[in-house]
């Protein structure tokens, strides 16, 4: 992940991101822009099928910041991304194939600059990993159809869960409730 000097830039950006996931209690506006989702697939399909693309073709449907995120498990800078700050309600889907990841009555404020939620909006809309990287062992939150890096799953967080599940918005669209 850090063979190239732009990899690396983005290595050392990662770990400024990380060091910042403690909450600071900053209060400015949601900024960035509103990520495109690469594809509009059932937002709640009653069995997630497994989407399966070729790099080129995930490049094709996303922005660039979405790609970095979803498919090379980058993370956006804290207090940058659309959603961290944003209160309406509603959903977010996965950015790359529009699965419903979170809703807005699990989100709460974390203070890191990252969308913070308590769960997913269904166990079945998530998938952990182990993390080894940057020298630090962590849970990766992927999505479940279409294996979109999200963020990690953290153990301090609040009821009913105690989980924090530290989101990019990059890697989100958010979706009003209807
Ligand atoms: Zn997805």
């Amino acid at each position: 992940m850090c063979l190239s000097r732009r990899g690396f830039v983005s290595c050392l950006g990662a770990l400024g991101a990380l060091a910042a996931c403690a909450p600071v209690g900053a209060d400015a506006a949601p900024t960035g822009p509103e990520p495109t989702p690469g594809l509009a697939l059932d937002a709640d399909p009653a069995v997630v099928v497994p989407v399966v693309r070729t790099d080129a073709e995930w490049k094709a449907l996303l922005s660039a910041d979405s790609f970095r995120v979803l498919r090379e498990a980058g993370t956006e800078r804290a207090f940058t991304g659309r959603y961290w700050n944003d209160h309406r309600t509603g959903a977010v889907v996965c950015a790359g194939c529009g699965l419903r990841l979170f809703d807005s009555g699990d989100k709460f404020e974390s203070g890191t600059g990252w969308p913070s939620f308590t769960r997913p909006a269904a166990p079945d809309r998530v998938k952990v990993h182990r993390d080894v990287t940057l020298g630090m062992v962590r849970e990766e939150v992927v999505c479940a159809r279409c294996g979109g890096h999200q963020g990690h799953v953290f153990d301090d967080g609040p009821a009913p869960t105690g989980l924090r599940y530290c989101i990019n918005s990059v890697s989100l669209v958010f979706r009003a409730a209807t």
